[in-house]
């Protein structure tokens, strides 16, 4: 079941965070406070959340770790090699406890949502004093006053289908762009996912809450507002209201912002979405739509509920309808049964659709999904040839993506120094692909027109118009 987490709940939240605050105020110095935010931009999003209640409680943020007095890592689980460089972070904060046995050090996130990764945790690590669950964040406060109050370990990682908390308090790490998550969870359980076992059932927020807090954000001088979600096309399915209501609704708000958001489900991605995007004044032409194969009978045995047909239907229509469209993907190379002639079938959709961009991953076996207990007959090493091929095939297509705005003049938001070469500025383009330009940082978090001059296979070049 769902739970909203009530006002009365956050309140004593509130209190337990005031009496941290009287806690670390006797402190001979400023409390210093380090995290840091593996994984996809929710578990980020969640970071500053967290960053958020610190701040409340009188923590100041340091990005220098020796210098901390409460160190956290908010996990990620989507790969096993994620999960190994957080055991190796952890492992390096036991010298630092030595020389500050006063030091608190706290882990959450996706991979201690796990609960024989958590159990592991605990054991491997006794200097660690906090362990939780993603379904607590709002209760990070009361878990920090009882090590400093209780001097007691806290693991706390319920099960359950997940929860929604509005209003907790928010550090954003950009002064013009801003995350803002419209749902949480997933009920697609992608066979190689971990996701729907450490993020529960899809839960939206309610629109008006979203609404409220993306008007007030652009009131506050934000650029860019990026929705979040597993799966932001389902959202709404259990308030009545579609997603694409929720961006023209969106779209409507006065002000010089742009809109952006992300992940895509192919299954769930609709016409009226993108006829929403393409009438839209805010919306990015940027549709991110992970089709990770280009086989059927591979998709099938992800679970992902669509076929190579009605995906390039899509495709096809998007790019009808949207100027320009941006269009990038994910691909998973080396799923479970997969053969090297299911992976033609993906390098030759590479070639027929031609994407701007694409994330490419080989298939991370995660304990607990379906895809666990395949067969898996084909090696790393096999694997690692095939990604390859593919990494040369996207390397090909994407060549010429870019000339076609050499000549064009383009609204950027500058987002910072450049991507290609520091002495330029740099930004994003309403497609979001990346531009660099000559200019001043004053020009930092403003949308400015640039001509553009030169293109590369992943960014564009150009000049600043005034
Ligand atoms: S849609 Fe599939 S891949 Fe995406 S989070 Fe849900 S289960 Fe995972």
């Amino acid at each position: 079941m769902i739970e909203k987490i009530t006002e009365e709940e956050l309140k004593e939240q509130h209190f337990f965070a005031m009496r941290v605050k009287s806690v670390i105020h006797m402190f001979d110095h400023k409390p210093l406070a380090y995290t840091h935010s593996y994984g996809c931009q929710q578990n980020v999003s969640d970071g500053e959340k967290i960053n958020g209640m610190l701040t409340e409680m009188g923590y100041e943020l340091t990005d220098d770790i020796e210098k901390a007095d409460f160190i956290l890592y908010n996990t990620c689980a989507v790969r096993e090699n994620a999960e190994n460089r957080v055991f190796g972070n952890i492992g390096a904060v036991k010298n630092i406890k030595r020389k500050n046995p006063d030091l608190v050090v706290a882990v959450c996130g996706c991979m201690v949502q796990q609960e024989h990764i958590a159990l592991q945790m605990k054991k491997k690590f006794p200097f660690v004093d906090i362990i939780f669950g993603t379904h607590v964040l709002h209760k990070f406060p009361e878990m920090l006053y009882k090590v400093f109050e209780k001097k007691e370990r806290v693991l706390s990682i319920p099960e359950c289908d997940g929860n929604i908390a509005e209003g907790l308090p928010v550090r954003r790490d950009s002064g013009f762009k801003a995350s803002v998550p419209i749902m949480y969870g997933c009920n697609n359980f992608c066979t190689y996912c971990i996701v729907p076992f450490v993020r529960g059932r899809e839960r939206s927020r309610d629109p008006e809450a979203i609404i409220d807090e993306v008007k007030g954000l652009i009131e506050r001088g934000y650029k860019e507002i990026l929705l979040l979600g597993q799966n932001v096309n389902s959202y709404g399915k259990d308030k009545g209201v579609s997603f694409s209501e929720l961006l023209r609704r969106l779209d409507a708000l006065e002000g010089e912002f742009k809109i952006s958001f992300m992940t895509s489900h192919p299954k769930d991605c609709t016409r009226e979405l993108i006829d929403t995007i393409a009438g839209s004044r805010h919306i990015a032409y940027h549709l991110h739509l992970p089709v990770q194969s280009g086989s059927d009978r591979i998709l099938k045995l992800m679970n992902r509920h669509y076929d190579i047909a009605h995906y390039k239907e899509l495709v096809a229509y998007a790019r009808e309808k949207i100027p320009g469209l941006q269009l990038t993907t994910d691909i998973i190379v080396g799923f479970p049964g997969e053969t090297y002639e299911d992976f033609k079938e993906t390098l030759e959709l590479m070639r027929e659709i031609k994407y701007d961009s694409a994330f490419t991953f080989i298939y991370s076996k995660r304990e607990g999904t379906k895809a666990a207990e395949m067969e898996d007959p084909v090696s790393e090493e096999e694997k690692g040839k095939w990604f390859r091929e593919l990494l040369e095939v996207q390397g090909s297509v994407g060549d010429d993506a870019y000339k076609k705005y050499v000549g064009e003049t383009l609204s950027i938001l500058c987002e910072g120094r450049g991507r290609t070469d520091e002495k330029y500025l740099t930004g994003k383009s309403r497609q979001n692909i990346i531009v660099d330009f000559s200019g001043d940082d004053s020009l930092i978090g403003q949308f400015v027109s640039v001509k553009i001059t030169k293109a590369l296979n992943w960014a564009l070049i150009g000049e600043i118009q005034q």
